[in-house]
């Protein structure tokens, strides 16, 4: 069966990795989360004390502490520089609130894109990110674009909290996302934009089944020319 490549890009919780994970089991694919690998090299720089001043520094603990992914027990994804489990700090508001200003950082993109390239080199592949579609892997075979209004992105991550316990006020909540958004979309390099050929799909009041749906038969029609 002919092995393809899919991007999928857009702007924060916008559901990509929720869908990206579904699809990529049901396909069989790997699944690459690359903001957790932004999010790696912020905690990085945070732990350290560093700042966009820092460049060849926030290098060196790159080099030093490779990011890694493994699987845990319950089959979810753990995230590592090194040898230390990052997987839940790369989450806290502190990385969440820094993450643009290093992503925003040439030296780091050139690094991270080099690796996400090395990755995807085998196919049978979903990733998503910012720039997947536009920078990483403009071949990809079929890209998507996924967006949705503040006011529900805002509100999912509201949900998604709240389950986990963690106490959040949704004004501030949305107000973090828009902000992320403006700095993703309007950095020099590789800002947050949907590629030319790729598919844009307005999420808002569709649920997840619904996206991995009209994702995942797009992606069956290319896997089935062959
Ligand atoms: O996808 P997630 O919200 O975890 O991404 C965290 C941040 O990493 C984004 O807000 C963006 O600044 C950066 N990012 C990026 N390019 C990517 C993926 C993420 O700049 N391909």
């Amino acid at each position: 069966m002919k092995k393809i490549t899919i991007a999928i890009d857009g702007p924060a919780s916008s559901g990509k990795s929720t869908v990206a994970k579904i699809i990529a089991k049901n396909l069989g694919y790997t699944y690459l989360d690359t903001g957790a690998m932004y999010r790696s090299a912020t905690y990085l720089a945070l732990q350290n004390n560093l700042t966009e001043k820092d460049v060849p520094a926030i290098l060196e603990q790159l080099a030093q502490h490779p990011i890694s992914f493994a699987k845990a027990s319950d089959g979810s994804q753990l995230v590592y520089v090194g040898d230390r489990d990052i997987t839940a700090p790369i989450r806290d508001n502190q990385v969440t609130n820094n993450v643009s200003w290093v992503a925003a950082i040439p030296e780091v993109r050139e690094e991270l894109v080099a690796q996400q390239r090395r990755i995807a080199e085998t196919g049978a592949i979903i990733m998503d990110g910012r720039d997947i579609g536009t920078v990483v892997l403009p071949q990809a075979e079929l890209k998507i674009f996924l967006i949705a209004s503040v006011e529900e992105r805002a509100e999912r991550r509201f949900k998604e909290n709240q389950e986990k316990g963690i106490q959040t006020d949704f004004e501030t909540l949305k107000k973090e996302i828009a902000d992320r958004d403006y700095k993703d979309s309007h950095r020099k390099v590789s800002p947050l934009k949907a590629a030319d050929d790729a598919i844009t799909f307005d999420t808002t009041g569709v649920d997840i089944q619904g996206v991995v749906d009209f994702i995942q038969e797009k992606a069956q029609k290319i896997i089935d020319k062959g």
